[in-house]
């Protein structure tokens, strides 16, 4: 090989790599050894093996020719005849002396590529009224359409492993709750046994103050169970879609309002400040957003113990966004991207109790009403609950 061929390919190669995406890797490959080998269109399709349907999963227009539509469907029939022969086929129309549309003069240049032994494909050039593929056109076809494969390849195996990693971490959850869930069953569970046996007990005899005292906490941690199984039964309810949401104009701040009072009886030196601005009703089933905001303050009063409140409607465009800021210890950035994922908690979060169902929840219902949750969380500083919702459309 030329010392000025290798040059050429070693720089196609490097600029290829940078590229960000497998598209723009592709379209550089394509575009680059064009100064050695004019095409017009190129098309890349895989037979889906379930459905016998060809996708398209890349095509490009370089030079004289039509528009993506159209070119896709010339290639289809020839990409079969590719896949199903799995060899090289090269189709030049038949010679005539006069052409006057150059577009009918299609010639083909087809490679069959396999991701894997059902998975197989074909790449396609054009070139519309030739001239004919030379040799040394030919191979570089071919090694355009190795390197096409290797680069698809690529990205098949990152996506692979994109979502190993993400069933990997489903799964470490679902172990984290199976184990956090029986501690958090068996700690009711354990009060309620012990201080009902001490009541039950022959021998000893307990006076009103301390019955009294006994069965508060029996009282206290049965409701507790039911509220763990509720927002068991709850979560599982709104991964199955199972929840029914009954839809109806809903003043934000009012609901906000109403949920800080019945807040604040239980809480009562929790301050809470309220920034609101007028905004029309927002279409939403008020008992279950009645919740997420119950969650967020279940969550302040837990993870910001003692830091204050701040609540802020306002409208963004045509939706009505909710702010609610706390002044608590803050979240580390890493652990944001998954908040509300379900059982998620943030690890060495052992001291207080809790399921990571409760963001979970909020967000469920949050998507339910078309509207989007996010979180904001500086070390130290705080953190911030965004909660945007599309204004009531009969509005
Ligand atoms: P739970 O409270 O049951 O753990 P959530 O889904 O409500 O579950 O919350 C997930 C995690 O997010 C919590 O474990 C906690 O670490 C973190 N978190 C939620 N709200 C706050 C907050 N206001 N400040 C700091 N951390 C928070």
């Amino acid at each position: 090989m030329d010392p000025k061929t290798l040059s050429t390919l070693h720089d196609v190669f490097k600029e290829v790599q940078k590229q960000p995406s497998w598209k723009a890797a592709l379209d550089k490959l394509f575009g680059s050894l064009r100064g050695d080998f004019v095409f017009d269109n190129v098309a890349i399709y895989f037979l889906e093996p379930q459905t016998k349907v060809t996708d398209v999963i890349y095509a490009r227009a370089l030079g004289r020719g039509k528009g993506g539509e159209a070119d896709i469907s010339w290639g289809e029939t020839f990409a079969l005849d590719v896949m199903t022969k799995g060899k090289m086929i090269l189709r030049e129309p038949p010679k005539k002396t006069r052409v006057f549309d150059r577009l009918s003069q299609a010639y083909l240049l087809g490679f069959p590529i396999s991701l894997s032994p059902q998975k197989k494909g074909a790449i396609v050039f054009v070139r519309f009224g030739g001239p004919p593929y030379s040799e040394l056109h030919i191979h570089l076809a071919s090694l355009q359409s190795s390197w096409a494969l290797a680069l698809i390849a690529q990205k098949e195996l990152t996506h692979a492993y994109e979502e190993l990693d993400s069933v990997q971490r489903q799964m470490r959850l679902q172990d984290d709750f199976v184990s956090t869930i029986s501690h958090e069953l068996r700690t009711p569970l354990g009060f309620i046994k012990g201080y009902s046996t001490s009541l039950l007990r022959q021998d000893t005899s307990w006076d009103e103050a301390t019955q009294q005292e006994f069965l508060t906490i029996i009282d206290e941690e049965a409701d507790r169970l039911t509220r763990l199984i509720e927002d068991m039964l709850e979560s599982a309810r709104l991964q199955s879609k199972t929840l029914q949401f009954k839809f109806a104009p809903v003043r934000l701040d009012a609901l906000v309002r109403d949920v800080a009072l019945r807040v604040n009886t239980h809480h009562p030196d929790l301050k809470i400040d309220f920034d609101v601005e007028p905004l029309p009703p927002v279409s939403g089933d008020g008992v279950r957003l009645a919740q997420v905001f119950e969650n967020l303050f279940s969550n302040a009063i837990k993870y910001a113990p003692k830091s204050p409140l701040k609540i802020k409607i306002q409208a963004a465009g045509k939706k009505a966004r909710i702010a609610f800021s706390d002044q608590g210890e803050g979240i580390p950035e890493d652990y944001l991207p998954f908040l509300f994922e379900r059982f998620y908690r943030v690890p060495g979060e052992r001291t207080v109790t809790g399921t990571g169902l409760g963001l979970y929840i909020c967000k469920q219902i949050v998507m339910a009403h078309h509207g989007n949750i996010w979180v904001e969380s500086v070390l130290d500083q705080g953190t911030t609950f965004f909660i945007e919702l599309p204004a009531d459309p009969a509005l």
